[in-house]
């Protein structure tokens, strides 16, 4: 597994939908194109809700990607 220091901290301003609380940064394991990273993704103190960000959504994490072509 790989530890990639992606900080999604501008999403900490972000409330979760349903309750209302500020995001925390969270270690999640994640799958992105067939391997797993360890990432701190923003998710809800309250419920548990994790936040995918954009750049996880749209496949745009070009740190990731560089990643792979390394292998
Ligand atoms: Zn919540």
């Amino acid at each position: 597994m790989k530890e990639l220091m992606k900080s999604f901290e501008k999403y900490t301003k972000t409330e979760c939908g349903a309750c209302g609380r500020f995001l925390e940064l969270q270690k999640t394991e994640v799958t992105y194109l067939g391997s797993v990273f360890t990432l701190e993704l923003p998710a809800c103190p309250s419920c548990g809700t994790v936040f995918v960000p954009e750049e996880l959504a749209t496949g745009k994490m070009l740190e990731v990607e560089k990643i792979l072509e390394d292998k």
